[in-house]
């Protein structure tokens, strides 16, 4: 599916959380930049963070951690951008854990390009049948 107005603004705010972060210059963080949007239409964001020992998470888990602190879990879109722009699909951590976080999330759009978004379920279409909603 292409695009919308609504998705490339969601890149541009994942951008922006990358530049806000680097600014405190910490070693392989932030070279990842993830927004999602609510399906009740709030916007949360989170940067990669890797520390040395094998440290960190990345922007997927910051953004969803900041999303269930305010006391949501059910995304609408989700996007990960690189420092260089280049956008790119959750790792297969980050696919189980927007699975597992809400029942509803198997339809949430994640944006995979730059002109291309595709539902959660076609990319973990053998997901793990768990949830951590009660
Ligand atoms: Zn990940």
């Amino acid at each position: 599916m292409k695009l919308t107005m609504e998705d490339k603004e969601l890149i541009e705010e994942a951008k922006q959380v990358i530049l806000k972060s680097k600014q405190i210059k910490l070693v392989d963080t932030a070279s990842m930049g993830s927004s999602l949007l609510t399906s009740n239409g709030n916007l949360f964001s989170g940067v990669c963070m890797g520390f040395y020992c094998g440290i960190g998470s990345c922007a997927e888990y910051q953004a969803i951690g900041s999303m269930v602190s305010n006391g949501e879990n059910e995304i609408k879109i989700i996007v990960a951008i690189s420092e260089n722009g280049n956008i790119h699909p959750p790792c297969g951590k980050c696919r189980e854990m927007i699975n597992q976080v809400c029942k509803g999330n198997k339809d949430t759009f994640v944006i995979v390009s730059k002109n291309k978004k595709i539902k959660l379920k076609e990319l973990l279409p053998l997901a793990w049948e768990c949830s951590i909603e009660k």
